[in-house]
Protein backbone atom coordinates (compact mmCIF):
# COMPACT_ATOMS: atom_id res chain seq x y z
CA UNK A 1 0.00 0.00 0.00
CA UNK A 2 2.61 1.99 0.68
CA UNK A 3 4.60 1.58 -2.63
CA UNK A 4 1.28 2.37 -4.97
CA UNK A 5 3.17 5.52 -5.76
CA UNK A 6 6.66 4.23 -6.22
CA UNK A 7 4.85 1.52 -8.87
CA UNK A 8 2.46 3.65 -10.30
CA UNK A 9 5.40 6.47 -11.78
CA UNK A 10 7.24 3.51 -12.98
CA UNK A 11 6.91 1.08 -15.89
CA UNK A 12 9.11 -1.96 -14.62
CA UNK A 13 9.05 -3.33 -18.49
CA UNK A 14 11.82 -0.60 -19.34
CA UNK A 15 13.54 0.33 -15.76
CA UNK A 16 15.69 -1.75 -14.03
CA UNK A 17 14.25 -0.50 -10.44
CA UNK A 18 13.20 -2.66 -8.33
CA UNK A 19 9.30 -3.83 -8.16
CA UNK A 20 8.58 -3.80 -4.76
CA UNK A 21 7.04 -6.62 -4.57
CA UNK A 22 9.28 -8.53 -2.01
CA UNK A 23 8.04 -7.83 1.89
CA UNK A 24 9.99 -6.65 4.96
CA UNK A 25 9.83 -6.71 7.79
CA UNK A 26 11.52 -3.65 10.28
CA UNK A 27 13.19 -3.20 13.37
CA UNK A 28 11.50 -1.32 15.64
CA UNK A 29 11.91 1.36 18.32
CA UNK A 30 15.13 2.31 18.43
CA UNK A 31 16.75 -0.54 17.14
CA UNK A 32 19.47 0.07 13.66
CA UNK A 33 17.78 -0.19 10.45
CA UNK A 34 19.27 0.43 6.92
CA UNK A 35 19.86 3.49 5.20
CA UNK A 36 21.29 4.60 2.47
CA UNK A 37 21.83 8.13 -0.21
CA UNK A 38 21.56 7.26 -3.77
CA UNK A 39 23.59 9.77 -5.66
CA UNK A 40 21.02 10.70 -8.75
CA UNK A 41 21.98 12.10 -11.66
CA UNK A 42 18.73 12.46 -13.67
CA UNK A 43 17.22 15.88 -14.98
CA UNK A 44 18.79 17.37 -11.89
CA UNK A 45 22.01 15.94 -9.66
CA UNK A 46 20.46 15.51 -6.28
CA UNK A 47 20.94 12.85 -3.44
CA UNK A 48 18.27 10.53 -2.33
CA UNK A 49 18.18 10.27 1.40
CA UNK A 50 16.50 7.03 2.61
CA UNK A 51 15.66 5.67 6.06
CA UNK A 52 14.27 2.28 6.61
CA UNK A 53 10.74 2.16 8.41
CA UNK A 54 7.98 -0.42 7.97
CA UNK A 55 9.13 -2.54 5.35
CA UNK A 56 9.55 0.35 3.49
CA UNK A 57 12.79 3.60 2.58
CA UNK A 58 11.06 6.75 3.73
CA UNK A 59 12.72 9.02 1.27
CA UNK A 60 13.58 12.85 0.85
CA UNK A 61 15.21 14.03 -2.07
CA UNK A 62 18.39 16.56 -1.04
CA UNK A 63 19.30 19.02 -4.22
CA UNK A 64 22.75 19.76 -2.64
CA UNK A 65 23.26 16.44 -0.37
CA UNK A 66 24.08 16.17 2.77
CA UNK A 67 26.66 18.37 4.79
CA UNK A 68 28.44 17.67 7.94
CA UNK A 69 28.45 21.31 9.31
CA UNK A 70 25.18 21.94 11.58
CA UNK A 71 25.28 25.41 10.29
CA UNK A 72 24.65 24.54 6.67
CA UNK A 73 20.80 23.37 6.74
CA UNK A 74 19.88 21.45 3.59
CA UNK A 75 16.50 21.00 1.84
CA UNK A 76 15.18 17.69 2.07
CA UNK A 77 12.38 17.32 -0.17
CA UNK A 78 10.01 14.72 1.61
CA UNK A 79 8.89 11.94 -1.75
CA UNK A 80 7.47 8.61 -2.08
CA UNK A 81 8.19 6.07 0.10
CA UNK A 82 10.76 3.60 -1.84
CA UNK A 83 10.64 -0.18 -1.46
CA UNK A 84 13.40 -1.56 0.57
CA UNK A 85 15.03 -3.33 -2.50
CA UNK A 86 16.33 -0.41 -3.65
CA UNK A 87 18.77 0.44 -1.14
CA UNK A 88 20.66 -1.60 -2.91
CA UNK A 89 19.95 0.02 -6.46
CA UNK A 90 23.02 1.09 -8.49
CA UNK A 91 22.76 1.44 -12.34
CA UNK A 92 21.27 3.30 -15.17
CA UNK A 93 17.50 4.10 -15.97
CA UNK A 94 17.22 4.46 -19.22
CA UNK A 95 13.54 6.31 -19.78
CA UNK A 96 10.64 7.16 -17.81
CA UNK A 97 10.76 8.19 -14.42
CA UNK A 98 13.85 9.41 -12.76
CA UNK A 99 15.63 8.73 -15.86
CA UNK A 100 19.88 9.23 -15.64
CA UNK A 101 22.31 7.23 -13.19
CA UNK A 102 21.81 6.26 -9.27
CA UNK A 103 25.10 5.98 -7.78
CA UNK A 104 25.27 3.92 -4.12
CA UNK A 105 26.97 7.15 -2.50
CA UNK A 106 26.33 5.64 1.21
CA UNK A 107 24.98 3.18 3.36
CA UNK A 108 24.92 1.52 6.55
CA UNK A 109 22.62 1.70 9.41
CA UNK A 110 20.11 4.45 11.01
CA UNK A 111 19.28 4.08 14.97
CA UNK A 112 16.11 6.68 15.65
CA UNK A 113 16.69 8.82 19.02
CA UNK A 114 13.08 8.87 19.70
CA UNK A 115 10.89 5.58 20.62
CA UNK A 116 8.07 6.48 18.55
CA UNK A 117 9.17 6.96 14.78
CA UNK A 118 5.71 7.65 13.29
CA UNK A 119 5.14 10.25 16.36
CA UNK A 120 8.45 12.18 15.37
CA UNK A 121 7.37 12.22 11.74
CA UNK A 122 4.15 13.42 12.04
CA UNK A 123 5.86 16.08 14.29
CA UNK A 124 7.84 16.97 11.53
CA UNK A 125 11.23 16.41 14.04
CA UNK A 126 12.97 12.94 13.34
CA UNK A 127 16.50 12.79 15.43
CA UNK A 128 18.66 9.73 14.70
CA UNK A 129 22.46 8.59 14.59
CA UNK A 130 23.67 7.35 11.13
CA UNK A 131 26.51 4.95 10.90
CA UNK A 132 27.53 4.69 7.17
CA UNK A 133 30.34 4.99 5.44
CA UNK A 134 30.29 8.83 4.79
CA UNK A 135 27.39 9.82 7.07
CA UNK A 136 27.81 9.26 10.97
CA UNK A 137 26.81 10.48 14.07
CA UNK A 138 23.64 12.71 15.02
CA UNK A 139 21.22 14.21 12.39
CA UNK A 140 17.87 15.90 12.21
CA UNK A 141 15.18 15.96 9.55
CA UNK A 142 13.14 19.35 10.49
CA UNK A 143 9.64 19.76 8.42
CA UNK A 144 9.66 23.58 7.41
CA UNK A 145 6.49 25.60 8.18
CA UNK A 146 4.45 27.11 4.95
CA UNK A 147 7.22 27.30 2.21
CA UNK A 148 5.60 25.57 -0.57
CA UNK A 149 1.71 25.61 1.04
CA UNK A 150 0.30 28.16 -1.89
CA UNK A 151 1.56 25.16 -4.62
CA UNK A 152 0.01 22.58 -2.21
CA UNK A 153 3.36 21.25 -1.38
CA UNK A 154 2.78 21.84 2.53
CA UNK A 155 4.38 19.36 4.67
CA UNK A 156 6.86 18.02 1.75
CA UNK A 157 9.53 20.78 2.16
CA UNK A 158 11.89 19.45 5.55
CA UNK A 159 15.43 20.57 6.39
CA UNK A 160 18.72 17.80 6.77
CA UNK A 161 21.10 18.60 9.47
CA UNK A 162 23.93 17.29 11.12
CA UNK A 163 23.95 17.95 14.74
CA UNK A 164 27.53 19.11 16.40
CA UNK A 165 29.37 15.64 17.35
CA UNK A 166 32.69 14.16 16.92
CA UNK A 167 31.50 13.51 13.53
CA UNK A 168 30.46 17.28 12.19
CA UNK A 169 32.55 19.07 10.47
CA UNK A 170 32.78 22.82 9.21
CA UNK A 171 35.21 22.18 6.45
CA UNK A 172 35.01 19.31 4.96
CA UNK A 173 32.46 19.11 1.88
CA UNK A 174 31.59 15.41 2.38
CA UNK A 175 29.85 15.14 -1.20
CA UNK A 176 32.99 16.69 -2.66
CA UNK A 177 35.67 15.09 -0.84
CA UNK A 178 34.00 11.39 -1.26
CA UNK A 179 32.04 11.87 -4.64
CA UNK A 180 32.24 7.75 -5.57
CA UNK A 181 29.98 4.49 -4.80
CA UNK A 182 30.59 2.73 -1.85
CA UNK A 183 28.75 -0.21 -4.26
CA UNK A 184 31.10 -0.44 -7.17
CA UNK A 185 33.42 2.45 -6.45
CA UNK A 186 32.55 4.04 -9.59
CA UNK A 187 31.76 7.73 -10.63
CA UNK A 188 28.70 7.90 -12.60
CA UNK A 189 30.24 7.21 -16.00
CA UNK A 190 32.00 3.88 -14.58
CA UNK A 191 28.41 3.26 -13.77
CA UNK A 192 26.95 4.13 -17.03
CA UNK A 193 30.09 2.32 -18.70
CA UNK A 194 28.83 -0.97 -17.36
CA UNK A 195 25.42 -0.77 -19.79
CA UNK A 196 25.33 0.67 -23.21
CA UNK A 197 26.63 4.38 -22.70
CA UNK A 198 24.77 4.71 -26.48
CA UNK A 199 21.13 5.04 -25.04
CA UNK A 200 21.56 8.68 -24.79
CA UNK A 201 23.10 9.31 -28.23
CA UNK A 202 19.72 11.19 -28.30
CA UNK A 203 17.15 12.49 -25.81
CA UNK A 204 19.53 12.65 -22.65
CA UNK A 205 17.40 13.11 -19.43
CA UNK A 206 19.09 16.61 -19.45
CA UNK A 207 19.44 18.28 -22.42
CA UNK A 208 20.66 21.60 -21.94
CA UNK A 209 22.17 23.82 -18.57
CA UNK A 210 25.39 22.50 -16.38
CA UNK A 211 23.11 19.31 -16.35
CA UNK A 212 23.05 18.51 -19.95
CA UNK A 213 26.91 19.44 -20.29
CA UNK A 214 27.64 16.91 -17.04
CA UNK A 215 25.38 14.30 -18.92
CA UNK A 216 27.27 15.11 -22.19
CA UNK A 217 30.65 14.48 -20.49
CA UNK A 218 29.70 11.66 -18.41
CA UNK A 219 28.66 9.89 -21.90
CA UNK A 220 31.86 10.15 -23.42
CA UNK A 221 33.79 9.24 -20.83
CA UNK A 222 31.52 6.14 -20.78
CA UNK A 223 32.28 5.84 -24.38
CA UNK A 224 35.80 6.03 -23.66
CA UNK A 225 35.78 3.04 -21.27
CA UNK A 226 34.20 1.17 -23.35
CA UNK A 227 36.30 1.69 -26.06
CA UNK A 228 39.50 1.34 -24.17
CA UNK A 229 37.92 -1.92 -23.08
CA UNK A 230 37.82 -3.55 -25.98
CA UNK A 231 41.43 -2.30 -27.55
CA UNK A 232 43.05 -3.72 -24.53
CA UNK A 233 40.99 -6.71 -24.94
CA UNK A 234 40.72 -5.93 -20.53
CA UNK A 235 38.09 -5.79 -18.23
CA UNK A 236 35.75 -2.27 -18.26
CA UNK A 237 36.55 -2.40 -14.13
CA UNK A 238 40.20 -2.34 -13.95
CA UNK A 239 40.23 0.07 -17.51
CA UNK A 240 39.59 3.14 -15.52
CA UNK A 241 42.35 5.67 -13.78
CA UNK A 242 45.44 4.54 -12.04
CA UNK A 243 44.85 5.53 -8.75
CA UNK A 244 41.78 3.80 -7.38
CA UNK A 245 40.60 4.95 -3.63
CA UNK A 246 39.40 3.28 0.01
CA UNK A 247 36.43 2.30 1.18
CA UNK A 248 34.84 5.89 1.38
CA UNK A 249 34.20 6.87 -1.98
CA UNK A 250 37.79 8.27 -2.54
CA UNK A 251 39.81 8.24 -5.08
CA UNK A 252 43.15 7.29 -3.98
CA UNK A 253 43.73 3.37 -3.70
CA UNK A 254 43.01 -0.20 -4.46
CA UNK A 255 39.11 -1.12 -5.31
CA UNK A 256 37.50 -2.86 -2.49
CA UNK A 257 35.73 -5.80 -2.38
CA UNK A 258 32.28 -6.41 -1.98
CA UNK A 259 32.65 -7.78 1.43
CA UNK A 260 34.78 -4.96 2.94
CA UNK A 261 31.99 -2.35 2.08
CA UNK A 262 30.15 -3.37 4.78
CA UNK A 263 29.64 -0.32 7.08
CA UNK A 264 32.46 -0.38 9.34
CA UNK A 265 31.41 -1.10 13.18
CA UNK A 266 32.72 -0.19 17.01
CA UNK A 267 33.92 3.33 17.94
CA UNK A 268 37.58 2.48 17.57
CA UNK A 269 37.17 1.63 13.78
CA UNK A 270 34.61 4.86 13.41
CA UNK A 271 36.81 7.37 14.60
CA UNK A 272 39.89 6.54 12.62
CA UNK A 273 37.22 6.52 9.55
CA UNK A 274 36.79 9.87 10.45
CA UNK A 275 40.78 10.75 10.72
CA UNK A 276 41.62 9.73 7.21
CA UNK A 277 38.31 11.08 5.90
CA UNK A 278 39.71 14.82 7.61
CA UNK A 279 43.13 14.17 7.25
CA UNK A 280 43.28 13.41 3.47
CA UNK A 281 43.67 16.28 0.95
CA UNK A 282 40.70 17.11 -1.18
CA UNK A 283 41.07 15.19 -4.70
CA UNK A 284 40.37 18.25 -6.40
CA UNK A 285 38.25 17.01 -9.40
CA UNK A 286 36.53 19.16 -11.32
CA UNK A 287 32.66 17.85 -10.59
MN1 LIG B 1 16.01 10.69 -7.26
Amino acid sequence: MALEKYKSKRDFTQSPEPTGDTPRRSPRGRTARFFCVQKHLASHLHYDFRLEHNGVLLSWAVPKGPSLDPATKRLAMHVEDHPFDYGEFEGVIPSGYGAGIVMLWDRGTWTPEVDDVDAALAKGDLKFTLDGYKLKGSWVLVRTKGGYASRGQEGRSWLLIKHRDEWSSGELDIAEFAPLSVKSEGDFAEILSQENPDIWRSNRPAQSGETGALFERIVAQAMQMRSGARDSGSEIRDSGPGTRHSGLGIRGSKRQSRKSAAPLKGAKSAKAVKKSVASRPKPGRGR
